[in-house]
């Protein structure tokens, strides 16, 4: 079989990947991109709570109170579920998480981040527009909905954090809540909404319409396997479905993935992951919600989606590819049924589960590989992913294409590790 030959070959079809394919085409490269699923939006991408978060200034940093961490590790508090089996294996990367989260190193990360997760609307809309996927991004934000006091003071505390960023806040009282989500039950004692934020009634459905604007304008998505990426003389030769592709550079955007590949090449980068749920469930007597909201104290969402409403968990501490529990779910769904009292019957057969792919400072890496020409790393979006993919396309394609960047990319350099 003859090779075939593009400029840029992106390897990962989820939001981060398909995002960077568009730019780097904008910017006149061929592009091909890459999944070994054949189809965009099959993995992290698919299931998340579809919120486009532009108040996400500061990371979701590992608690600092010993009172907090000792609770979280007692099973005792259900905004966290952690896998006892998985602690020796994990224990290194948790280690750095703690380590990368001081008071000091969240302000410096929340800097770094505020040029990107400044620009999340504006970059998604400039895709969401030509990819006809309008109706797939809503306006109204979330809601942050609290339980007790304590659970307000902890809101005011995000707040008053949040006030140097000049970031739109509207405290609600219960009444105000229940002025914007009338199917909210009794256990809500007021909330905070964040009215910027853009969400996805359909994550998948988003990232598929962008592959969609993608190859509309030209652009190759074949099935491949990324590990069999390899040097070539002076570029990257890799083996797809349709045959061996040449490439003079590769952008990895293997999501939580992207450490099986770094690794062939000698790169040990600290990629953990915070695994998470979905579940949807139908709603009784005509309930709805109108935009996702946050049951603080519980550490979980309930998002209106295309599906039904998609609750979706914090975090799971696992081993990447530890098999699915119904565990977290489980402890949360009742909760779930407090906040909306209407909710009804389970709609999947099991759980989603997907691995939010996390640096210890909660920040991606966005730039080249140190010690090989044309190799480009674009992964570790945590929590954002569905956030920042746009934007951080436009990052890697301005430094591929040797423009001065719209942000200082120093923060997301792979060379902090
Ligand atoms: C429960 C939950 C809720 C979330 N909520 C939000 C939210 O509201 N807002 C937000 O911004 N973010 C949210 N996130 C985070 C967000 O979903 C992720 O950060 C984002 O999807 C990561 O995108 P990605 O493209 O890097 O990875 P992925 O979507 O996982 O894509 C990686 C791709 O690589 C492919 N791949 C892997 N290995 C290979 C290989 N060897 N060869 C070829 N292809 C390969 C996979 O098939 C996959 O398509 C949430 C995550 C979870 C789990």
């Amino acid at each position: 079989m003859s090779s075939s030959r593009t400029d840029v070959v992106v390897l990962g079809a989820g939001i981060v990947g398909v995002s960077a394919a568009l730019h780097l085409q904008a910017k006149g490269r061929a592009v091909t991109l890459v999944d070994r699923a054949g189809a965009a939006g099959t993995e992290t991408s698919f299931g998340n709570t579809g919120i486009v978060q532009s108040e996400a200034v500061f990371p979701y940093t590992f608690p600092r109170a010993p009172g907090e961490i000792a609770a979280a590790a007692l099973q005792l508090d259900p905004r966290v579920h952690i896998r006892y089996a998985a602690l020796p294996a994990i224990a290194p990367w948790v280690w750095r998480y703690f380590l990368a989260s001081t008071p000091g190193k969240r302000l410096a990360t929340a800097m770094a981040m505020r040029g990107l997760v400044g620009r999340c609307i504006a970059e998604h809309r400039a895709l969401a527009e030509p990819a006809g996927a309008g109706a797939l991004l809503r306006e109204g934000g979330w809601i942050k909905a609290w339980r007790t006091a304590r659970g307000e003071d902890l809101a005011m505390r995000d707040v008053e954090e949040e006030k140097p960023f000049g970031l739109p806040i509207v405290k609600l009282s219960r009444e105000g809540v229940l002025a914007l989500e009338p199917h909210l039950g009794e256990i809500v004692r007021g909330g905070v909404q964040y009215p910027d934020p853009l969400t996805t009634p359909d994550p998948q459905a988003l990232t598929q319409s962008y592959a969609k604007l993608f190859v509309a304008r030209g652009g190759a998505f074949v099935a491949g396997d990324a590990l069999s990426l390899a040097q070539s003389g002076d570029g990257w030769t890799l083996t797809t479905a349709d045959g061996p592709l040449q490439a003079s550079a590769a952008v990895v955007a293997l999501g939580p993935w992207t450490s099986d590949l770094a690794k062939a090449f000698g790169y040990r980068f600290p990629l953990g992951v915070k695994r998470g749920y979905h579940m949807h469930y139908a709603a009784k007597n005509g309930a709805f919600l109108n935009r996702p909201v946050l049951d603080l104290e519980r550490g979980y969402v309930l998002t209106p989606m295309a599906r039904g409403l998609r609750l979706t968990t914090g975090a799971e501490f696992a081993r990447r590819d530890d098999p699915p529990s119904s565990v977290h779910l489980n402890r949360l769904e009742p909760f779930g049924r407090e906040l909306v009292p209407s909710l009804g019957a389970r709609l999947d057969p099991a759980p989603w589960l997907g691995r939010r792919p996390c640096l210890p400072d909660m920040a991606p890496v966005i730039g080249p590989a140190p010690r090989h020409k044309g190799l480009w790393f674009d992964f570790g979006h945590q929590h954002l992913g569905l956030t920042l993919g746009p934007v951080s396309g436009r990052l890697i394609a301005e430094l591929m294409a040797g423009e001065t960047p719209f942000v200082d990319p120093k923060p997301f350099r792979a060379e902090r590790f």
